[in-house]
């Protein structure tokens, strides 16, 4: 039987006609990084992120003119929109009032009946919200402070109990005014940190919860950061909707994230390429990597579904081949060609590509004659 992640159960906020939590999949985020209120900017940006399969954005709104810029925003993208607000209780307002599908705010940055206004403007209008809890944002316990040259070892944990318990008020606190329909993040840049504060609200409440590891920084250390953080938490059923922050483009963000609820079997990636890392038996010209990409780019707008195995060479060919549904191998002058586990024909190196397309097309041919997989379209 397959391993399968367990999910915690938690109520479900609907963001848009998105829900999360629940039994829903866990669901993927981006934030534009333009000027809200340049239009044009932050659209295209939008629908980047919407081609490669992001669930549902968000925008910073810092100023009336962001705010302004939302109803226009909205009517020319088919994914939920969320409002990022910091201070401005008034802009939180003006965000739900132009039709914003959620607002993310840290409640504490607002006085409290400036903070009950918003929720009831968002119970009253059917919207969600995001309680945002970072690590930089919590101020510590009085007397809790590190004394001069003198740390307090507990320090860190101290802090990090006290993001959860201050999630929980407000927890309680919404709930408190007849609204639901909110989750939670607790971000901290370190993602033990991460790891350790979501595992403990997740105990505590039935709230979905919105992962992220913050200021995680550029695609790489990011990817790193978010697998360590976010992916214990999601193996452990842990997360409802995912960001990836990444110092760059939306579009990495929305990859990452996919290609690691993949990884967890949490989503179904439409096309998976599973390649082997070469080695001192790689036949292929130029190696394993150059001919990967090539499958990589070859599928980069391919909408079915496929898994592809490219392998440097026959050595565990046959039965890694098997696993996928086409399998390149390489070997000297001619690869091979598989479809499952059955080798098809030796086709010379340069047209391995182009040959494992034309098997795709007769693959596609084939599910469509026994209804499976729906229809398909390859460029
Ligand atoms: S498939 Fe062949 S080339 Fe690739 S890592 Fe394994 S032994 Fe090396």
């Amino acid at each position: 039987m397959a391993f399968k992640v367990k999910r915690r159960k938690t109520r479900t906020c609907t963001v848009g006609k998105l829900p999360i939590g629940g039994d829903h999949l866990v669901s993927v985020q981006t934030m534009t990084k333009t000027k809200t209120w340049d239009v044009p900017a932050t659209l295209k940006q939008i629908h980047a992120a919407q081609d490669v399969g992001v669930d549902v954005v968000r925008v910073a709104v810092p100023d009336e003119e962001s705010a302004a810029a939302l109803p226009a925003i909205l009517s020319q993208c088919r994914v939920p929109i969320i409002a990022d607000i910091h201070y401005a209780h008034g802009l939180a307002l003006k965000a739900l009032e132009g039709g914003v599908h959620c607002v993310r705010m840290n409640p504490g940055n607002v006085k409290l009946d400036l903070m009950k206004k918003i929720v009831d403007m968002a119970r009253d209008k059917g919207r969600a919200m995001r309680i945002g809890i970072n690590a930089g944002s919590i101020e510590p316990r009085k007397g809790l402070e590190p004394q001069k040259g003198d740390e307090a070892p507990d320090m860190e944990s101290e802090m990090a109990d006290l993001m959860v318990e201050t999630a929980i008020q407000w927890c309680e606190k919404f709930d408190g005014w007849g609204f639901h329909n909110f989750k939670v993040s607790l971000k901290s840049s370190d993602p033990l940190t991460t790891i350790y504060t979501n595992r403990r609200f997740a105990r505590l409440t039935d709230v979905p919860l919105h992962l992220g590891v913050t200021e995680a920084g550029t695609l790489e250390a990011s990817t790193i950061k978010s697998s360590v953080g976010l992916g214990t938490l999601l193996s452990e059923g842990i997360g409802d909707t995912i960001r990836i922050s990444i110092t760059g483009n939306p579009v990495d963000e929305v990859r990452v994230g996919l290609d690691m609820l993949a990884a967890l079997r949490l989503r179904k990636k439409n096309v998976d390429i599973v390649a082997c890392p070469s080695c001192g038996r790689d036949e292929v010209d130029g190696g394993v990597e150059v001919l990967a990409r090539e499958v990589e780019n070859a599928l980069k707008d391919y909408k079915g579904n496929i898994t592809v195995s490219v392998l440097g060479c026959i050595v565990n060919g046959p039965g890694e081949a098997g696993e996928a549904d086409l399998g390149i191998v390489g070997a000297k002058d001619a690869g091979y060609l598989f479809k499952g586990s059955t080798l098809l024909r030796r086709v010379p190196n340069n047209q391995l590509v182009t040959e494992m397309m034309k098997e795709l097309r007769i693959l596609e041919a084939e599910r469509a004659a026994v209804g499976t997989r729906g229809s398909v379209s390859v460029k």
